[in-house]
């Protein structure tokens, strides 16, 4: 293979599917407003790509075109919004007719299990690759703006077949082929080999979408980036915030970030994208917690609550005297540090039957200003609506949100059956 650029000028971003992955996942869930405010957290935070939903899903038609309308504002911007459809055209059909989407990753199931188990045998491994040139040619057909192809099971599925599957979507206009590890059973020596085998016969940027079924997602998920720059394509790493994920989740946002700026064999030798801000880590995992109703594990790297914590002498001894001595990176750099305020006197909450009174008080506190009372009725209306949506207190952010963007929240707040 040709190597059009050298290895250090190949770049590791992140595409993060929590609003695909994340609210599939059982038992957990967000409202459309927590999709959105994850959303414009992780543009804040210089993410190159959401996976923000499902285009063909009914009760996501507003809360995506709503979110597509704030990219049109330059609010949304520069992250990339990407919906999530099966790779048959049918798909594609009703996600472009549904939905103002612009940018898709399709997918479908490349392995002899899945062949086998979830076709029934009805589909072969060729009708497969047809079946996705088919939608892939009606995406771009269509102005789709970038595609990635989604091999889902890939970890379990043929290399060489792989390989076809990976150059015939190259071929018919692919911008990424995702390698999807759905049942978390690579480990990091063999993602490695089978990335690397594909990313050097394909030339395809490579998409890891990795699970943590056996505990290894944030390093397989590095190990197949390394092996995709070390075969002279560009890298993107799927991850969730707080890891959340189909079963035991995926690759957890700040850890992969850490990982990459952090490990020992990455440090100064791999690039993470140049905008990823890891200041926000902070608040988008709290905001995470809070909104999937999931507590930080207390030992989450970075923003668990022990990630900077010393207890026993030896260590707070060390880490009192130089940081370093027993911490790799600061909690500064996560966005941790500041107290955070708790008022222990009167509070007056906005709710789903607050009056405007009350509502005034709380806006005046954000420094929130309406033109005239009309304005300040009809917010208060919406953020009854907020609430009932949310079924929860509203986040100062999500307050400010429906104050800024009345129409978008509006509109995420309909779902019509
Ligand atoms: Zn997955």
């Amino acid at each position: 293979m040709k190597k059009t650029k050298k290895n250090k000028d190949r770049i590791i971003r992140i595409i993060d599917v929590t609003n695909r992955d994340g609210v599939q996942t059982s038992r957990i869930c967000l409202s459309k407003l927590q999709k959105t405010m994850i959303n414009l957290y992780l543009n804040e935070m210089g993410v190159y790509q959401s996976e923000f939903g499902f285009p063909v899903t009914h009760h996501e038609t507003n809360y995506i075109n709503a979110n597509m309308e704030l990219v049109k504002k330059g609010v949304l911007k520069p992250i990339v919004l990407s919906g999530w459809i099966r790779a048959i055209a049918t798909d594609v059909e009703e996600a472009i007719k549904r939905t103002r989407v612009e940018h898709l990753n399709i997918s479908i199931s490349t392995s002899e299990q899945m062949m086998r188990g979830k076709f029934m045998g009805k589909k072969s491994s060729d009708d497969i690759i047809n079946m996705m040139v088919e939608a892939l040619r009606l995406a771009r057909k269509k102005g789709i703006k970038t595609i990635g192809v989604n091999a889902e099971d890939g970890s379990r599925s043929d290399l060489d077949y792989l390989v076809k599957f990976a150059k015939a979507a190259k071929d018919n206009g692919a911008d990424r082929i995702r390698y999807c590890d759905t049942l978390g059973y690579d480990d990091p020596f063999s993602i490695y080999n089978r990335i690397y085998y594909i990313a050097s016969k394909v030339d395809i940027p490579v998409e890891l979408h990795c699970h943590n079924d056996l505990g290894l997602v944030a390093a397989n998920s590095i190990a197949g980036a390394k092996a995709a720059i070390d075969a002279g394509v560009d890298a993107y790493i799927n991850t969730t915030v707080n890891g959340f994920g189909e079963r035991a989740g995926n690759a957890d946002l700040v850890s992969v970030i850490l990982a990459i700026r952090y490990a020992s064999g990455f440090k100064g030798k791999y690039r993470l994208d140049s905008n990823i801000d890891l200041s926000k880590a902070w608040k988008i995992a709290k905001y995470a917690s809070y909104a999937f109703n999931v507590p930080i594990p207390i030992n989450q790297p970075g923003v668990g609550a022990n990630a900077f914590a010393h207890e026993s002498g030896i260590h707070a001894d060390g880490a009192l005297k130089d940081r370093r001595n027993y911490e790799l990176y600061d909690y500064e750099e996560l966005g941790r540090g500041e107290p955070e305020i708790i008022d222990t006197g009167r509070q007056i909450t906005a709710g789903e039957y607050s009056g405007i009174k009350g509502f005034r008080n709380v806006y005046d506190k954000l420094e929130v200003k309406f033109k005239d009372d009309k304005e300040a009725a009809e917010i208060l209306e919406l953020v009854r609506y907020a609430n009932v949506h949310n079924q929860k207190p509203l986040v100062e952010d999500e307050l400010k949100f429906v104050a800024s963007h009345p129409d978008e929240a509006r509109k995420i707040f309909t779902m019509k059956p």
